[in-house]
């Protein structure tokens, strides 16, 4: 009989409170889109997956130093995270969006000039605001999670928040008490970080994307959050 290796289990950080994409449930269980696709990618490429909610920053820091394997956050590919990380293929489309307090005056970037923001540390939405600061004379305030982006701008301390599009939508739409006044900037696309020169690794999560997204399991997790009309 052949004697066949243990899977291996690798560790894959990921953000704290990044919904649709992870967050904690009622049962203090972390769920979502990058969770249920991290662990159907591990079931059809054959190893195991330890998900680490280290938060969005911490995550990529962790993994550029090597402590964990991967990163699964939503997180967009960029040329320089492409040249300090091994990124996957591409499997959601996402962009920037700023959100203010719902009965706020603020209706676009113009109006914002002179006041302060809020973004989470090391993200796209950070990257964007500081490019643009000095245009719009902002004020910009970081904070290392999603909710206290929003809690900042809820009570008032800042006049907008930046965050990607579908999160956004998703946080308002169950509740968040914001609204979006600006057309996405800086689009594209979230894949999966793996550890720099782990080829192995990228090499079976880019075939496990293909096949979930061949075989409509991909489209079967985005529906179980986001329903099939999104
Ligand atoms: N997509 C954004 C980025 O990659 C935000 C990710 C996140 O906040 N989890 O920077």
């Amino acid at each position: 009989s052949t004697v066949r290796a243990a899977a291996k289990t690798y560790t894959i950080g990921t953000d704290v409170t990044f919904a649709p994409f992870e967050f904690a449930n009622k049962d203090n269980k972390y769920v979502g889109i990058d969770i249920d696709l991290m662990h159907a990618i591990a079931k059809e490429e054959g190893f195991n997956v330890n998900i680490k909610p280290l938060g969005f920053n911490a995550a990529v820091q962790s993994l550029e130093a090597g402590q964990i394997d991967g990163t699964i956050a939503g997180m967009s590919i960029t040329p320089e995270r492409k040249a300090k990380f091994e990124m996957s293929d591409p499997y959601y489309t996402s962009g920037v969006v700023g959100a203010v307090k719902k009965n706020s005056t603020i209706k676009s970037l113009a109006d914002l000039r002179g006041k302060k923001v809020a973004v989470k540390t090391g993200t796209s939405s950070a990257d964007y605001i500081n490019s643009i600061k000095s245009k719009y004379n902002l004020t910009v305030v970081t904070f290392d999670d999603s909710n206290n982006v929003y809690q900042d701008v809820i009570t008032g301390n800042s006049a907008a928040c930046f965050e990607d599009q579908p999160v956004m939508q998703y946080g308002i739409a169950t509740g968040l008490a914001l609204k979006i006044v600006t057309k996405p900037a800086e689009s594209g696309s979230y894949g999966i970080a793996i550890k720099k020169g782990d080829k192995h690794l990228l090499n079976m999560v880019n075939d496990g994307i293909k096949k979930l997204k061949a075989n409509g399991k991909y489209d079967k997790i985005v529906a179980k959050y986001l329903g099939n009309g999104s």
